[in-house]
């Protein structure tokens, strides 16, 4: 077991712990070595990168950088809705628990209303088509906050990833309501290599309106793209922006590193990655005695619960992970450079500070 707080330089806490990846980081490089650029989006690599994304989705879709994914929602959130209106999402929802009232600040009130994030087998985490219904129906009436937006997280933030049938049966009732559908995807990456699908199969495709696409924890320094496949909606975005605080005025440095992340499917390649170390943890944790996994990843997050004293142990060994998140127990999150050896070694002090644990020494 190791002991000093300062050993370990891989943890668990959250894909965004990590730093760029090596693409990201080369692309970044060359946008500083193109000598002045013209500012706020103008520059070329911002034009490249936004045509990339058109040709990753197959669809001529408008593209926007900000510097985080609470701007991307809120402000893709307050794109489409009036104050009066109301955005539906899960109770466990990034946008609910995790952006200190972004999405209700931005939009000047619109109110979140939530459904219980399922807790049924193979939905767990997810909306289900029922419960946005029931919201929608719920009330017709002018005192009730206007159904206007279904909001949902892809990966889920509970490690669990919508089919392609499930996001379109989301979408399907948004349509039947006229509500909008609009897709965190701070974790689309991860989804999309689970699923093995086309990006667009489980967006535009499938009815997604707006994505807000996550580079952070997929391997970028910063900045995520929110994506509008339905153009009408990102009229007047970028005053938005700007009015929120979120052009960036050398904005290539946001945008080029995207370069690195779409060549060669290096976006799947990362997330790939993430999500395989997920599946190697939950294989190395799920039958030591005193771990119960909550449930199986589906990306690249292992919910599980531990003795207390065990994850005291843990920490005081080094070891950083988030007990607060959704559901309860402990989120061991992996991220694109997660090796193979930290993954092994986190397994074993987890079995060893579990039969401490257990056995009260
Ligand atoms: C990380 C994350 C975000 C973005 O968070 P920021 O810290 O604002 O970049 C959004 N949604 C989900 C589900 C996330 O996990």
């Amino acid at each position: 077991m190791t002991t000093a707080t300062t050993t370990h330089r891989q943890h668990f806490a959250s894909d965004n712990y990590a730093g760029m990846c090596p693409n990201a980081a080369r692309w970044f490089q060359q946008a500083n070595g193109s000598g002045h650029e013209p500012a706020y989006g103008e520059d070329r690599w911002t034009q490249r990168v936004s045509d990339a994304l058109r040709e990753l989705f197959q669809t001529d879709c408008d593209v926007y950088f900000v510097f985080n994914g609470t701007a991307a929602n809120s402000l893709a959130l307050a794109s489409l809705c009036q104050s009066y209106h109301s955005v539906i999402c899960t109770s466990v929802a990034h946008v609910e628990t995790d952006e200190c009232g972004g999405p209700e600040f931005f939009s000047n009130g619109s109110k979140l209303m939530l459904t219980e994030a399922s807790s049924a087998a193979g939905k767990l985490g997810k909306l289900t088509p029922d419960a946005v219904e029931q919201l929608v129906t719920k009330r017709s009436d002018i005192h009730y906050p206007k159904p206007k937006v279904v909001s949902l997280t892809q990966a889920t933030e509970l490690g669990t990833v919508y089919t392609v049938e499930e996001v379109r049966a989301i979408a399907a009732i948004a349509k039947r309501r006229h509500l909008k559908l609009h897709m965190d995807g701070a974790r689309f990456a991860n989804a999309v290599a689970t699923l093995g699908c086309h990006p667009s199969d489980i967006t535009w495709r499938a009815g997604v309106d707006v994505l807000c696409f996550g580079g952070t924890k997929n391997g970028l320094p910063v900045g995520e793209a929110v994506v509008f496949f339905d153009r009408d909606l990102s009229e007047d975005f970028a005053y938005r922006v700007k009015q929120a605080g979120q052009l960036a005025s050398k904005m290539r440095f946001i945008s080029a590193p995207w370069l690195g992340l779409l060549e060669d499917d290096t976006w799947l390649l990362n997330a790939r990655h993430a999500n395989a170390m997920a599946t190697r943890l939950h294989t190395a944790i799920k039958a030591v005695p005193g771990v119960e996994v909550l449930h199986p990843p589906e990306a690249n997050a292992v919910f599980a619960k531990l003795p207390a004293a065990a994850a005291t142990a843990l920490r005081a060994e080094g070891w950083r992970f988030y007990e607060f998140i959704a559901g309860g127990g402990c989120r061991f999150m992996c991220a694109w450079d997660t090796p193979e050896a930290a993954v092994d070694a986190f397994a074993a002090d987890i079995r060893s500070a579990c039969a401490a644990a257990l056995t009260g020494r």
